[in-house]
C-alpha cells in the first residue's frame, strides 16, 4: 500500500500529518498499515481512555446498531435520559445537552451562559473571559474563547464579548470581572496549552471570584475530565470550586463522537424550547456506548489505578529529566495528562520517539504530551518509558552530531 504521502490526497490539507497510517488497534496498541506494533500514548487525544477495540464497547455498540442507530430529538430518547442521570448523579450539574464533538459542547456552553444574562433581563453581560494558552475548540465561538490569536487569523472580525488574561493570573481576572461579565470559561487543566495545571486554590479562588461578580464558571473538562487526573472530574481535587456549567467529550464515547454540556437548572434556566438543538446529539447508538463508557470511568478502582501509574510514570520522568537535562526541561501535567517541555524542537522529538515505536503528542510551549489510555498496565507504562528514554538518547545523539 503507497503511503498516505505520496498520493494525491483530496483531503483539505489543515493537519500536519505523520507519514503513517493504522490498521487495527488493541489496547494501547496500535499496528500500523505496514504491520508494525506502536505503543500509543496519544489514545485519539485523550478521546480512547479504555484502550482499542475495548470489548464492553465493542458489545454496547454492536448491541444498539442492531436495535435502533439514530432518531430526531423531536422524540423522547430513553438512551439520553440513561446517560444525563449518570453524569448529573456524578456531578454538580442538574440537566445535560447532547453534542457530537467538544466544540459543539462549548458553543452549548457559551449560548447557556449568554442566554441565561439575557433572560435575566441583563442583556449587557456578554463578556467570556478565559485564559491565554487556553483550547476550546474550532467552531466560530470556540476559537474566539481559545487563548490563541492564530486560530483566529483570516477568518474575520473577532467576536465581540471575548476577552483573554494571562494564565492563572488572579489580579487580572479579578480587574477583567465586572458589571458586563457574563462567565469565566477555563480548562482546569490545559490540554493543548501544554499540560498546564490550576493550583485547587485557584480554582477556588476563581469559582469565588466568579459568585462575587455574578459571574458563571463554566469548566472546560474536555481532555483533562472523565478520569484523566485520577478523579472523575478534573476539577474534584478542589472541592468548593464547582463551575455552573462544563463541557465534557473526549473520553465520554471512548472513540464514539459524543460530546456533553452540563449545567445547573439555574445556569440552563434560558435554554428553553427552540433556543438551541441538535440533529445527532445524543442518538441512541452515541448514548448507548457513552453509557457504557462512562461506567467503566466512573469505577474507582480505574481511578486508583490512573493514580498509581501516573505516580510510577511521573517518578520516572523526573529521573530522565535528571539524567536529560539537555532534552528535558520542566515536566507538567496532573494524573495521565502528562507534558514534558523539552529543549529539542518538539515535532522533531516526536518523530524520533516515532521511531522508537512510541506514539506522543505535541501540545503548545514546545511541549510533548502522553495521554495513554487510562488502563495502560503497568508492565506498559515501564514499557513506555523504555521507549521514551530511548527517544531522548536518540535526541541527544541527533543534537551532538
Ligand atoms: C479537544 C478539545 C476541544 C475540542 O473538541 P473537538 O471534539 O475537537 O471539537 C475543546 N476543549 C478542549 C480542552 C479540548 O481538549
Amino acid at each position: 500500500m503507497p503511503s498516505p504521502s505520496s498520493t494525491q490526497s483530496h483531503i483539505m490539507g489543515v493537519y500536519s500529518r505523520a507519514g503513517l497510517a493504522f490498521e487495527r488497534g488493541e489496547g494501547v496498541w496500535l499496528t500500523s498499515t505496514t504491520g508494525e506494533r506502536y505503543l500509543d500514548a496519544v489514545a485519539g487525544i485523550a478521546v480512547n481512555a479504555l484502550g482499542h477495540a475495548n470489548p464492553v464497547l465493542i458489545e454496547a455498540l454492536t448491541a444498539q446498531a442492531h436495535k435502533l442507530w439514530h432518531v430526531s430529538n423531536i422524540f423522547q430518547i430513553p438512551e439520553q435520559e440513561a446517560l444525563a442521570k449518570r453524569l448529573t448523579d456524578a456531578t454538580f450539574a442538574d440537566v445535560v445537552f447532547f453534542t457530537n464533538s467538544g466544540t459543539e459542547a462549548v458553543e452549548c456552553a457559551l449560548k447557556t451562559a449568554r442566554k441565561y444574562f439575557a433572560h435575566k433581563g441583563q442583556p449587557e453581560r456578554i463578556d467570556i473571559i478565559g485564559f491565554d494558552g487556553s483550547f476550546h475548540g474550532r467552531t466560530y465561538a470556540a476559537v474566539n474563547a481559545s487563548g490563541n490569536a492564530s486560530y483566529l487569523e483570516g477568518f474575520g472580525p473577532r467576536l465581540p464579548g471575548y476577552l483573554q488574561i494571562p494564565f492563572g493570573d488572579m489580579a487580572a481576572l479579578k480587574a477583567a470581572l465586572g458589571p458586563t461579565s457574563c462567565a469565566v470559561i477555563i480548562e482546569p487543566v490545559q490540554g493543548e496549552g501544554g499540560a498546564r495545571v490550576l493550583s485547587d486554590s485557584q480554582l477556588r479562588e476563581i469559582r469565588q471570584l466568579c459568585s462575587d461578580a455574578g459571574a458563571l464558571l463554566i469548566y472546560d473538562e474536555i481532555q483533562c475530565g472523565l478520569g484523566r487526573t485520577g478523579k472523575l472530574f478534573a476539577h474534584d481535587w478542589a472541592p468548593g470550586s464547582e463551575p455552573d456549567i462544563m463541557c465534557v467529550a473526549k473520553a465520554l464515547g471512548g472513540g464514539f463522537p459524543v460530546g456533553a454540556c452540563l449545567a445547573t437548572t439555574e445556569a440552563a434556566s434560558g435554554m428553553v424550547f427552540g433556543t438551541h438543538g441538535s440533529t445527532y446529539g445524543g442518538n441512541p447508538l452515541a448514548m448507548a456506548v457513552g453509557c457504557a463508557a462512562f461506567d467503566l470511568l466512573n469505577d474507582e478502582a480505574l481511578l486508583d489505578h490512573v493514580k498509581s501509574v501516573a505516580g510510577y510514570l511521573t517518578q520516572q520522568l523526573s529521573g530522565l529529566k535528571d539524567r536529560y537535562p539537555d532534552i528535558i526541561e520542566d515536566l507538567r501535567g496532573k494524573g495521565l495528562l502528562i507534558g514534558i517541555k523539552i529543549k529539542p524542537n518538539n515535532r522533531e522529538f516526536m518523530q524520533m520517539a516515532r521511531d522508537e515505536h512510541l506514539l506522543i503528542a505535541g501540545g503548545g510551549d514546545n511541549c510533548v504530551r502522553m495521554l495513554p489510555p487510562l488502563n495502560i498496565t503497568l508492565d506498559e507504562a515501564r514499557e513506555l518509558i523504555a521507549r521514551f528514554e530511548a527517544t531522548c538518547d536518540r535526541a541527544r545523539k541527533a543534537a551532538t552530531a
